[in-house]
């Protein structure tokens, strides 16, 4: 046997990954393990599930990392095990990215303890079913304002404090939603439209001073609070996977790899584009309206 590439389906054989917001126990480097040696990355809602998992995987490349969120508690805890695992520092930060000055406060602390920052990544999100008929005023207008507004507000302060002089590169992650206008999921296609939009305007406008700007749109993503709530029950319960072209949903450190890439050195002339991380499944699953209705009102019991 020629090893692990020369297996059939090597090329689309997921990496282990585990459910928790805990570090992988064991990880075999694919990239260069030094690829973001001496970098900085600010990762927004980097103590819980995918945003966790970037910045496990940053960290096991070199990069030091400041992951900020509302709850302070919450990024805490995940900073000593990143720690703890990697070996690397990690500043763990309260921000809401829905008010400019939370996020001005964190990136000065940021820039103080480490003296630079080279990679945002705008993870920061929330979201839940609910029909158009059915979401109030106030539920819109809040995940436009934490996904959208909160990813042009800390992008800005980024930009002003440290990008602009220095360059630097925005990953945001963004989703599938929009793409077939998912049932269920105005305000989030919504949001996340508006930051792939804003990704173009940005990478135009600031590729002069050396920024590299991007969106990673998941697909169904296990081991997340997203999954739990959104596909976990449906994916359970039906043949859901069979639709999709790869046959499985994606894991925490195919995200994390896809966000590597596009924040490194690996990716240096890739801006203002929409790189889909989904195992082809916004193509072929099936947009099952009544289906997905049951799963909302089960959930909300
Ligand atoms: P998650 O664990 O719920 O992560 C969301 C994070 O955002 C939390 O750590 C939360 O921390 C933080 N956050 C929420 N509101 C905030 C605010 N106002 N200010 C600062 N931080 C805030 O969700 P996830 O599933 O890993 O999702 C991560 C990203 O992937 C999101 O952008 C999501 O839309 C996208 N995505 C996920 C999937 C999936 O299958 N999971 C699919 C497509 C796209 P605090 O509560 O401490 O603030």
């Amino acid at each position: 046997r020629g090893g692990a590439m020369a297996e059939r389906g090597a090329a689309s054989q997921p990496p282990p990954d585990m459910d928790t917001d805990e570090c992988l126990r064991e990880y075999r480097h694919l990239f260069s393990p030094d690829i973001l040696a001496g970098q900085v990355a600010f990762i927004t809602g980097g103590g819980s599930g995918i945003g966790f998992r970037i910045a496990e995987i940053f960290m096991r490349h070199g990069c030091r990392t400041v992951i900020a969120s509302r709850n302070l508690q919450r990024v805490s805890e995940a900073s000593k095990k990143l720690v703890a695992a990697t070996g690397q520092q990690c500043l763990p930060l309260s921000v809401d990215v829905r008010q400019p000055q939370t996020i001005v406060a964190a990136v000065d602390e940021a820039l103080k303890e480490f003296k630079k920052i080279d990679i945002l990544v705008n993870n920061a999100a929330g979201n839940f079913l609910c029909p158009a008929s059915a979401l109030s005023f106030n539920a819109f207008k809040t995940v436009i304002d934490i996904d959208t507004i909160g990813t042009f507000n800390t992008s800005k302060v980024l930009f002003e404090k440290y990008f602009r002089d220095h360059g630097g590169v925005i990953v945001n992650i963004t989703a599938t939603l929009s793409y077939r206008g998912q049932a269920l999921q105005v305000h989030a296609g919504s949001a996340k439209a508006a930051i792939d939009a804003m990704t173009r305007h940005l990478a135009v406008e600031w590729g002069p001073n050396k920024i590299r700007v991007n969106s990673l749109a998941p697909g169904p993503i296990t081991g997340t609070e997203g999954f739990r709530r959104l596909g976990g029950r449906f994916a359970e319960e039906s043949s859901h996977f069979d639709m999709i072209p790869l046959q499985r949903a994606g894991n925490k450190t195919e995200i994390a790899h896809s966000t590597l890439y596009l924040a490194s050195c690996l990716s240096s002339y890739v801006t203002g584009t929409t790189l889909v991380v989904d195992g082809g499944s916004w193509l072929t699953s099936a947009n099952n309206f009544p289906a997905m209705l049951g799963i909302a009102s089960s959930s909300a019991k």
